[in-house]
């Protein structure tokens, strides 16, 4: 057993020591500063798969951060899932009665938690977000929201904005996200953790063996999309780019998905999908962390054509690997990748079966943007950065802690 929590040293040959240094340094001022996140599930997704790596490394550092989750019923998250997807342009009709679900429950869960030794809150999304309401504020509460609010639903977002503005901050990914708040707004684009089962290093072995346990085969080139099953991810424009590349190159799509326990769209999606499975083209539904790092891996090209994107931490994992990505046109994508630089940015599927074509038959052109890929992650997209960014933000306030620590 090799398993051992990897610590912000783990990080030196990646980003140096002077680097690892300045996360040390502004960790030790902030010893025992007790912060509290938020979200809707433990599992599925990337903002689950964010915190667990983040919170893992704030405590490694010293701090003392704990992760929590709301409860809610299918009706809850059913409200939660039409609001999440009008913020990202969507239509929405909620009526009173779901209103009151999605209220009631924020309620029922502030008698479940009890946050009064905190020096900071973080609520991720618009699940949560009601809990200020209903809490009397002893600390700063910030705001976290990972999603393309790039055209959100005009009275949806009035709406909400009013509750945003309770916050003393809230933190988009990039500033296309930026909206008209009075409150400060900052920007933290997401990173992986490249030391977790989805992205650490595995040998060609573990590879073949975890593609063979699903019986993925490996005669052909693989292309591979690796997503919640989510409309917004477009999975059928995937299946369709693949058929149209079919017909100059041979290869095996593979549409690797899960479903979060708060998307309860995911199971429909994921079925309306299965009629399109045949020999070359896999729909596969699992929990596999393993699996994800494997395919990744020995893919030649990986997709993630979604048309709405708040930031596809997907496309991160795959460059890491080297394997180069075409991405959606849209949202955080286009900061994560540089079209021809380091994957291909496409706004159809003839584009996206075009770039398909052009990189299955061309493994220099693979390569280099493989590895630029690699290189802007290395550089850019780290877990490390997004801790020191953390860092800033909570050294940033004054609270409560800070006093504790003058006396
Ligand atoms: N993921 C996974 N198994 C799957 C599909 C996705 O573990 O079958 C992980 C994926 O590796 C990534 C996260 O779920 O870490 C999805 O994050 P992303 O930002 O790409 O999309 P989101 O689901 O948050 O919209």
């Amino acid at each position: 057993m090799d398993k051992r929590v990897a610590t912000i040293e783990d990080y030196a040959p990646l980003i140096g020591n002077e680097a690892v240094e300045r996360v040390q340094r502004k960790a030790m001022i902030l010893k025992d500063f007790r912060v509290l996140h938020i979200n809707s599930t433990f599992y599925g997704g990337g903002v689950a798969q964010l915190l667990s790596s983040l919170m893992v490394l704030l405590g490694t550092l010293g701090l003392k951060a704990d992760w929590r989750t709301i409860h809610g019923s299918p009706d809850f998250f059913s409200v939660t899932k039409k609001i999440h997807n009008a913020l990202q342009g969507g239509d929405i009709n909620l009526t009173d009665r779901k209103l009151q679900i999605y209220r009631d429950t924020i309620h029922e869960n502030t008698f479940m938690m009890h946050p009064d030794n905190e020096d900071m809150i973080v609520v991720h999304d618009p699940q949560p977000l009601l809990l200020i309401e209903f809490y009397k504020k002893h600390c700063p509460w910030i705001w976290r929201c990972h999603i393309d609010l790039s055209k959100p639903h005009p009275l949806l977002w009035q709406a909400i904005s009013r509750t945003v503005e309770r916050y003393d901050a809230a933190i988009f990914h990039i500033p296309e996200y930026a909206r008209e708040l009075r409150v400060p707004q900052l920007f933290f684009m997401p990173a992986i953790n490249p030391f977790s089962t989805t992205n650490k290093p595995l040998s060609e072995d573990e590879i073949g063996e975890r593609l063979a346990r699903y019986q993925i085969p490996t005669d052909l080139p693989i292309v591979a999309q690796v997503s919640r099953f989510d409309r917004w991810k477009d999975p059928i424009g995937v299946i369709e780019a693949f058929k149209m590349a079919r017909k100059k190159i041979n290869a095996t799509l593979v549409l690797l998905g899960n479903i979060a326990a708060d998307d309860p769209e995911g199971p429909d999606v994921y079925q309306a999908l299965l009629s399109h499975q045949e020999e070359r083209v896999l729909i596969l539904s699992c929990q596999d962390a393993a699996l994800v790092n494997a395919l990744q891996r020995k893919a030649a090209v990986i997709f993630q054509k979604s048309i709405r994107e708040g930031f596809g931490l997907t496309v991160t994992e795959a460059m890491w690997k080297g394997t180069p990505v075409i991405g959606g046109n849209v949202g955080g994508i286009r900061h994560q990748i540089q079209d021809g630089e380091n994957g291909f940015l496409v706004n159809s599927v003839a584009e996206a079966a075009e770039r398909l074509v052009w990189l299955l038959e061309d493994p220099e052109l693979r390569k280099r943007i493989g590895s630029a890929a690699k290189e802007t992650v290395r550089s850019k997209f780290l877990l490390s950065r997004y801790a020191e960014q953390h860092l800033d933000l909570y050294g940033a306030f004054e609270t409560e802690f800070h006093l504790r620590r003058l006396v």
